[in-house]
């Protein structure tokens, strides 16, 4: 008899309930779970081909040592002894992880444990301050704490719905399919598309603003100043719950300056601001655009700025949305898997949270100060001052900024563990433990998507050879290290369970993160789980969907923050670096492609790296439509097909981060981006790179 199971796709932030069918000859198939609030069954076409993904060609099936197999036990006591090592003679500063959003809650929290808890030091970032750090950041500057304050069904509620730096359509897919139909069913629901290029997503938007890379800051500044100046602000709420407002109002820029800046026509910018004005119900979402950027979290605050203005937050179809790109993005923010944050959004910074989380965890020593965010952690390993670095789940040798330079640091790291299911991974050939984890529909565990709901991801296929779960490696390594109580996990229920328990330790309403009711959850109760929405304190069944209609900020004094941000110059180019480059993702690849690059039909969407450039700089510059151009950044140089179209602002280039070397010869375009940063949040600036193009 086939055998159905529920899990979540392992793909974007959306989330999608997922049911897998193994057959009688223990053939694959997937579908959409018609149950699962997040989805109702949709799928989209990297969902839809999860099946074509699960083989086990170019997997790690056992541990390696210098690249010859050994036991579990071999390489565990190396890696034990290696760490340990380094910490005795260089301090627990000299040792690092990077994880990523791929990781299951189990094995962050597990990760975050080990580091943050029993090392004593809080050098564990991860990928997803790639992906949404700037709007942690802006949350925590605004609400006083990491909150999401809607539910994806508020898009579909909306009078309007503001989509800044986002290609919805083709990262967010399912999420955009929900928008599109609810605008289908009523077209009085307005969509804003801004985006300096003209994507997918534009092609539903009633009002597409291609506004100047980096310029969201005077948009949103502009429309703040808009805002009081058409007495559209809800003064009972800015009066009750909010401090501020006069700071960030006598920062907020004019309307010329609005115009001058983002590039705008008049005309456009004018009705973007009679739409946001005039439509109560508001949902601005906003993703990599705003949040890749040297001034990511100012735009994230722009955009609070005005929701809270206006009292537009926490209400049926209104409010700002931050959509993570990975799928277990939030999940590592609830167990504090950024360098800068403590478990269960309790904050790093406070002696009070330090000690709770201590005394929870029993432990002597917690780390006291925030440890090294991607980029610098990358800088320091390079500068010899990590001796022993855990990578898992991730391939930041394509993924990270001044990618050259961190494949560099990282091949003369003393001691590097790659956890991952791949063997040949650019990141995975510099290991000198190579660790088998286990993939999709082989590991269990938990994730948290954009809308904060928790679901199960379930096992359903035999573990390969000798791969194990990443939070069995983790609690290995602690037992070695000498913290066998702490780490005395047999099965993620437990571990479940302790974090939720951690969750509502002391909590009384002080925290917005709270799964009270799941802490000692058994383990036919965790296989049972259904998808949930925090927050779930003890006690209560329903979960809240939304937060601070009322006020109700965690601010010490219960008020949200009006942050006074001002637009910085945006142009980067210069005469030897005449083009922006932004970078992004394609419809039908994942990060990578370590997974999504074995499917052929996926593969078909797109199959070679490309940038797009507008027809007129093509003909400027000499290159032909489907010829080769040359991207040259002062950091390197990339080869790709030429894509010639008038969706494409003039001046600048996009171009997807998914291909490697191992893909397409000098196709890695991470390897142009400088190691630029937000102040704030410490996320690279992915966008917005001057460069110089060519024909090849
Ligand atoms: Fe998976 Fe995202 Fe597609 Fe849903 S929208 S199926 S979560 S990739």
């Amino acid at each position: 008899m086939p055998v159905e199971t529920k899990t979540t796709c392992p793909y974007c932030g959306v989330g999608c309930g997922v049911i897998a069918t193994v057959g009688d000859d223990g053939a694959v198939t997937v579908r959409g779970d018609p149950d699962h609030p997040s989805n109702y069954g949709r799928l989209c076409s990297k969902g839809s081909a999860l099946a074509e993904t699960i083989d086990l060609d170019g997997r790690i099936l056992h541990p390696e040592i210098a690249g010859r197999q050994s036991t579990w036990d071999e390489a565990l006591t190396l890696v034990a002894e290696k760490f340990s090592a380094a910490i005795a003679e260089h301090g627990p500063d000299s040792v690092a992880f990077y994880v990523s959003g791929q990781l299951l809650t189990e094995d962050y929290y597990v990760a975050n444990k080990l580091m943050k808890g029993f090392v004593g030091a809080a050098n564990i970032d991860t990928n997803s301050r790639l992906c949404m750090s700037s709007s942690v950041a802006g949350h925590r500057r605004a609400f006083g704490s990491d909150t999401v304050p809607g539910s994806y069904e508020d898009l579909e509620l909306a009078d309007l719905v503001v989509l800044a730096g986002s290609n919805l359509a083709w990262c967010h897919p399912v999420l955009y399919q929900r928008l599109a139909a609810a605008k289908a069913r009523r077209p009085g629901l307005k969509v804003v598309v801004i985006d300096p290029r003209r994507t997918m997503t534009a092609d539903i938007a009633d009002l597409h603003l291609a506004i100047r890379p980096d310029t969201d800051v005077a948009l949103f500044a502009g429309l703040f100043s808009h805002l009081v100046r058409s007495d559209a602000v809800d003064q009972n709420f800015v009066a009750a719950h909010t401090t501020g407002f006069a700071e960030a109002f006598a920062a907020a820029v004019s309307f010329p300056e609005a115009l001058e800046r983002t590039g705008l026509p008049a005309m456009q910018l004018r009705e973007f601001y009679r739409l946001f004005t005039q439509s109560e119900k508001v949902v601005t979402c906003y993703s990599q655009g705003v949040n890749q950027s040297s001034s990511g979290t100012d735009k994230v605050n722009a955009i609070l700025n005005c929701h809270l203005a206006t009292g537009r937050i926490g209400r049926p179809g209104m409010g700002p949305f931050s959509l993570t790109g990975q799928p277990n993005a939030m999940g590592g923010r609830e167990v504090g898997g950024l360098a800068n944050m403590l478990a269960a959004h309790m904050a790093l910074e406070s002696a009070e949270d330090r000690d709770r989380v201590r005394r929870f965890w029993q432990t002597p020593t917690i780390a006291g100060r925030p440890g090294l965010k991607a980029v610098d952690l990358f800088q320091a390993v390079a500068e010899g001052r990590i001796k022993a670095l855990w990578i898992m789940a991730t391939n930041p040798v394509v993924s990270m900024p001044d990618a050259g330079a961190v494949e560099a640091a990282i091949r003369a790291c003393p001691f590097v563990v790659v956890s991952d299911i791949l063997k040949e991974t650019d990141t995975a050939r510099h290991a000198h433990v190579l660790l088998p984890s286990l993939g999709w529909g082989e590991k269990n565990g938990t994730v948290t998507n954009s809308e904060r709901r928790i679901s199960r991801q379930r096992d359903f296929l035999p573990a390969p050879g000798a791969a194990r779960a990443d939070w069995w490696q983790l609690a290995e390594v602690g037992r070695r290290m000498g913290f066998a109580r702490a780490f005395a996990y047999e099965r993620p229920a437990e571990i479940f369970a302790e974090h939720a328990a951690l969750s509502a330790f002391e909590n009384h309403g002080g925290r917005d993160f709270d799964i009270g009711a799941h802490a000692g959850i058994g383990s036919a109760a965790y296989d049972a789980l259904g998808p949930f929405q925090w927050p779930q304190p003890a006690g209560r069944a329903e979960a809240e969907t939304r937060f601070f209609a009322e006020g109700g900020f965690y601010h010490a004094d219960g008020k949200a923050r009006f942050v006074a941000v001002t637009p910085a110059d945006a142009d980067r180019t210069n005469a030897a670096y005449p083009f922006t480059l932004n970078t992004g993702r394609i419809r039908d690849q994942w990060h990578t492609m370590t997974r999504t690059g074995k499917s052929a039909r996926l593969s078909a969407h797109i199959a070679e790296p490309f940038a797009e450039l507008h027809p007129r700089d093509a003909l400027e510059i000499g290159v032909a439509p489907a010829g080769l151009v040359e991207i040259e950044s002062p950091l390197g140089r990339a080869v790709v097909r030429a894509l010639v179209t008038d969706r494409q602002a003039r001046g600048s280039l996009f171009a997807p981060m998914h291909w490697n070397d191992q893909y397409a010869a000098k196709a890695r375009i991470d390897a142009l981006v400088p190691p630029l940063t937000d102040r704030v949040s410490g996320q690279p600036a992915s966008k917005n790179v001057a460069v110089a193009a060519r024909p090849f």
